[in-house]
């Protein structure tokens, strides 16, 4: 009797055991399930309120460091409503990008505050850096680069179009020569790109638009089944570059103000090339202080808004 009863309640607390078990785990795969959940959807209290068939993947992030003009925002002694405002919105660094797709962090342009803003967001790996052009805007933190060669120890290739590629070497020789004992510098790959090219398995399209004097490119980046353009700096906009972007899941296009300007899109140019375009999500960059974040962001039709400086997308 006693042996009886033991046996069977050895195998009542197997069954106890196994459907604890059961429950962990099943809890356990919707947690793995939420670490990729969409950052901007809700989540609901439950601890698993969804079947797995409707969880959102994410698989490309794009976080704009800087949104901001060449003089930032706030400029330097200007008194205006935007400059002197309170909301962390309307402070602007440089523009920048920092995208992660199939395994790969890239930076887009290194402003004069790249330091800071690898500092703000905590970036702590760089793959690959690519440059639109070669204003100083675009380009002048790209020094700093070098605290990632020592961290990952490894080179890092630096991508650009002929044009801005001759900028670049001119502007940072001192990378390119022969090494100078003591002299801690960039270890960097310059690689002239034209049309397609890949970083990894990220299919990367470069193409020409209009912005000042000098060659200024703009890129298409294609990893995941996701795509994604970025145009930072732009006056005009070919048929051809508007009929590659069109229908992309992230369009971000120059914004620089109300008013017209000889090298940027004003903001109802931009709108209505976004428009064109045609993406599931447009942001709005490279804005002045002219533009105070929520009266854009209030004035702009569905599907546009302005970006800023953390705005972390997801798709
Ligand atoms: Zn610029
Ligand atoms: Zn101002
Ligand atoms: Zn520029």
């Amino acid at each position: 009797m006693t042996v009886r009863l033991s046996v069977g309640y050895s195998v009542l607390t197997a069954l106890c055991l196994l459907l604890t078990l059961s429950f962990d785990m099943r809890y356990a795969i919707c947690d793995i399930q939420y670490s990729t959940f969409d950052i901007n959807q809700p989540q609901a209290d439950s601890p698993c309120p969804l079947p797995l068939a409707t969880l959102t993947l994410s698989f490309m992030k794009i976080l704009f460091a800087g949104t901001g003009t060449s003089s930032g925002v706030p400029m330097i002694a200007c008194d205006c409503d935007v400059c002197c405002s309170d909301d962390p919105l309307n402070r602007r660094m440089r523009a920048s990008v920092y995208l992660e797709v199939e395994g790969q962090c890239i930076v887009i342009d290194t402003p004069p505050d790249f330091r800071e803003q690898c500092l703000t967001h905590n970036l702590r790996h760089v793959d690959a850096v690519v440059f639109t052009h070669a204003h100083a805007d675009h380009i002048l933190g790209f020094d700093d680069i070098r605290r990632f060669n020592t961290v990952q120890k490894s080179r890092i290739p630096a991508y650009a179009a002929s044009g801005p590629m001759e900028d670049l070497h001119r502007i940072f020789d001192y990378i390119i020569g022969n090494e100078e004992i003591g002299v801690y510098r960039p270890k960097i790959d310059f690689c002239e790109v034209s049309c397609e090219f890949r970083i990894g398995d990220v299919v990367v399209t470069e193409f020409g638009v209009k912005h000042g004097p000098k060659p200024t490119s703009g890129f298409l980046f294609e990893g995941d089944g996701v795509r994604f353009g970025y145009v930072p700096d732009c006056l005009e906009m070919g048929d051809d570059v508007v009929e590659l972007l069109k229908g992309v899941d992230v369009m971000v296009l120059d914004a620089l103000r109300y008013n017209p300007h000889p090298t940027h899109l004003t903001v109802d140019n931009s709108v209505k090339l976004l428009e064109r375009i045609g993406a599931k999500q447009s942001y709005l960059t490279h804005l002045g202080h002219d533009l105070e974040h929520k009266t854009l962001a209030q004035a702009l039709p569905d599907g546009i808004q302005p970006a800023y400086d953390g705005l972390c997308v997801s798709i």
